[in-house]
């Protein structure tokens, strides 16, 4: 890629500090459905969810817990029954044996030091097994407590494209987004670039003609270029 497009895409569109707010008030106004798909009730319920999501659709799981919050109700709910049985009800979401034993070690921590409930702090949420960063700030932007901001693969590749990171680490890219994302968004901003990857910054075909955002991306400037092409994620993010 030539740098002299990186640059001039970069200079022509501001510094990220100042894009930011339209490009949340412009997703905002596109997505105003951009919201979680798993179903829950509470906060127990929320922690499971999240958990049994991984590597696979959020209808999957909300088919699969329909059925499970009616049997499983409390942590105890989940030590009760031997754990081929728990293998057994949550298979459908995939890797069941691993979600299986993560869930009962969860359900365990819960009752011996949080009294049976879901912590809200970060750094206690990530300490129960099989909940890393991502899921931890998925359950505690939910509650209404975020305390970071969530990337997935759709947070990581809009962010890029768009020019809010260089990086391609999940934790670096969360710490650039910190950086830019007014506190008060932390929770709705994942959802919205979720929302707009899944409908228009699609991952092999952008669909940038039909985007709010073209003013405000360098990788829609740069693919306006027949000389330089869809190489979106290597533009870099101005300060
Ligand atoms: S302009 Fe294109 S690359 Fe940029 S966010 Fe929109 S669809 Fe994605």
């Amino acid at each position: 890629m030539s740098p002299d497009y990186v640059r001039e895409a970069r200079r022509g569109l501001g510094r990220r500090r100042e894009r930011i707010r339209p490009i949340i008030e412009r997703l905002a106004r596109e997505h105003p459905d951009a919201t979680i798909a798993l179903r829950f009730r509470d906060d127990l319920q929320l922690l499971v969810s999240v958990q049994l999501s991984a590597q696979t659709t959020d209808v999957n799981v909300n088919r699969v817990t329909e059925r499970l919050f009616e049997k499983y109700r409390r942590p105890e709910d989940y030590l009760a029954v031997p754990l081929e049985e728990l293998e057994h009800d949550i298979f459908p979401t995939g890797t069941y044996r691993q979600k299986a034993r993560n869930l009962r070690g969860t359900m365990r921590m819960l009752l011996e030091d949080y009294d049976g409930r879901v912590p809200t702090r970060l750094d206690d949420l990530v300490r129960l097994p099989g909940v890393g960063r991502k899921t931890a700030n998925v359950v505690a932007s939910e509650r209404g407590a975020a305390q970071g901001i969530v990337v997935d693969t759709h947070v990581r590749r809009l962010s890029q494209r768009v020019g809010l990171t260089r990086q391609s680490d999940p934790v670096k890219i969360e710490r650039d987004l910190q950086r830019v994302v007014p506190r008060a968004d932390w929770a709705r901003f994942p959802h919205l670039l979720i929302w707009h990857g899944r409908r228009v910054c699609i991952a092999r075909a952008p669909r940038c003609e039909d985007c709010v955002l073209t003013d405000l991306c360098p990788s829609s400037r740069i693919a306006a270029s027949p000389a330089v092409g869809m190489e979106l994620h290597e533009v870099g993010a101005g300060e």
